[in-house]
C-alpha cells in the first residue's frame, strides 16, 4: 500500500475524530436541549444546558469514536486502489481505469476444435490425411510426389529416383503438425539411423531451406545439434523426449518466417517453436539463416515458399508420417 495512501488517511482520520464528535456533540446539545427544555419547562435553558451537556457529549463521542473504529478497521484491511485512482470509490479526474486497457476487437474468428486430440481443426490445410500426396510434388522437378502411400501412411522412397518431396503450396508464418514414425527394424548408428527431416522453408531442391532434424534419437549418440527435435547444427533440443523405434512421434512447430529488406539484407530473423511428442524443444529460438551440412548458416531472400520432407541417402530403413496439417498464421 503506498505510504502517501496511510497519510491520507491518517489526516481524514485525525480531522475526522476532532471534527465530528464535535459536530455530533452540538448537534446533539441542540438536539438535547429541545428535548428536556419541553421535559423541564421550569428551569432556564442555560440552567438545563449546563447540568446536562456535559454528560451527553461525552457519551457521543464515546459513540462516535466507536462507530470511527467500526467504519475504519474494515477500510484498513482492504487492498490498496490502483495507482493513481486514489482512494477506493473516489473517482479521480484523469486517473486511470480499468476500461483504459480492455481490448474488444477485432473479436478471434470461431474454429472448431477437433473432437479427437492432434486431428486437424476447422481452419487447417490438411496436405496430407492418410489418402494420397495430391498436396505435394517431388522438389527435384515439381512432378508428382513418388514416395509410397499404403495404410493411411506415407513412407519415404530412398530411390534416387524419388527425392525429397514438397506441398504444392508456398507459406510464410504458420503453425505445423505432423507426425512420424521410426520403423520398429531400424538399423545403423548415428545420423545413418532413420535420418529424415521437415525443412520449414524449402529454398531450393536438394537439401536447401531450415530443417528441423528427424532421427532416431531414443538410444541412438551423434552430435546433439543434429539429433531429433534439433534445428540443424544450430539449436540443441531443451530435452529428448524421443519414443522407441515402431511408436508415432509428433512435431508441433510454430514458425515466423524471417523478413528481408528490398536489397535482399536480413530485417528481421525467423523464429521457431517446436513441441515434439508434447514436449517444448525449441522455445522461440532465433534461427540463424538457412541449415548447413557444411559451413555456416546465412539468410537468402524468399517471400514465401513450400514445406519439404527429406529422403535421406542413408541406408536404414525409410521413416513414415501421417496426419500433416498447417494453419496459416
Ligand atoms: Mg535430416
Amino acid at each position: 500500500m503506498p505510504i502517501g495512501w496511510y497519510f491520507e488517511a491518517a489526516t481524514n482520520v485525525s480531522w475526522t475524530l476532532q471534527c465530528f464528535p464535535r459536530a455530533v456533540a452540538q448537534t446533539a446539545e441542540f438536539q438535547s436541549a429541545q428535548i428536556w427544555s419541553r421535559l423541564l419547562k421550569l428551569k432556564p435553558m442555560e440552567t438545563r444546558l449546563n447540568h446536562l451537556t456535559d454528560m451527553h457529549v461525552r457519551f457521543l463521542r464515546f459513540l462516535a469514536f466507536a462507530t470511527l473504529i467500526g467504519v475504519l478497521a474494515p477500510l484498513s484491511a482492504q487492498q490498496p486502489a490502483p495507482q493513481g485512482a486514489g482512494r477506493p470509490g473516489v473517482s479521480v479526474p484523469g486517473a486511470p481505469k480499468p476500461e483504459d486497457t480492455e481490448v474488444w476487437e477485432p473479436v478471434p474468428k470461431m474454429v472448431t476444435a477437433a473432437t479427437t486430440p492432434m486431428a486437424p481443426p476447422s481452419d487447417a490445410i490438411v496436405l496430407f490425411d492418410g489418402q494420397n500426396l495430391d498436396q505435394w510434388v517431388s522438389s527435384r522437378d515439381k512432378s508428382p510426389a513418388k514416395w509410397t502411400v499404403a495404410g493411411g501412411v506415407v513412407t519415404v522412397n530412398k530411390a534416387r529416383s524419388a527425392g525429397n518431396i514438397e506441398t504444392k503450396r508456398s507459406f510464410r508464418n504458420y503453425q505445423l503438425h505432423i507426425e512420424w514414425k521410426i520403423p520398429v527394424n531400424i538399423a545403423g548408428a548415428g545420423q545413418d539411423r532413420g535420418n529424415s527431416g521437415i525443412f520449414l522453408v524449402s529454398t531450393g531442391p536438394g537439401d536447401a531451406g531450415y530443417e528441423l532434424q528427424i532421427l532416431d534419437s531414443y538410444n541412438n549418440k551423434t552430435y546433439v545439434n543434429g539429433q531429433a527435435g534439433s534445428i540443424y547444427k544450430q539449436a540443441i533440443p531443451l530435452v529428448n523426449p524421443s519414443r522407441k523405434p515402431g511408436e508415432w512421434q509428433t512435431y508441433d512447430v510454430v514458425w515466423s518466417a524471417p523478413v528481408f529488406n528490398e536489397n535482399g539484407s536480413l530485417k528481421t530473423p525467423a523464429y521457431v517453436t517446436v513441441f515434439f511428442n508434447g514436449v517444448l524443444v525449441q522455445n522461440h529460438f532465433e534461427v540463424k539463416g538457412e541449415t548447413r551440412y557444411i559451413g555456416q548458416p546465412s539468410y537468402k531472400k524468399f517471400d514465401r515458399a513450400p514445406i519439404k520432407l527429406q529422403a535421406h541417402s542413408d541406408p536404414s530403413e525409410p521413416i513414415s508420417f501421417r496426419n500433416i496439417w498447417i494453419r496459416e498464421l
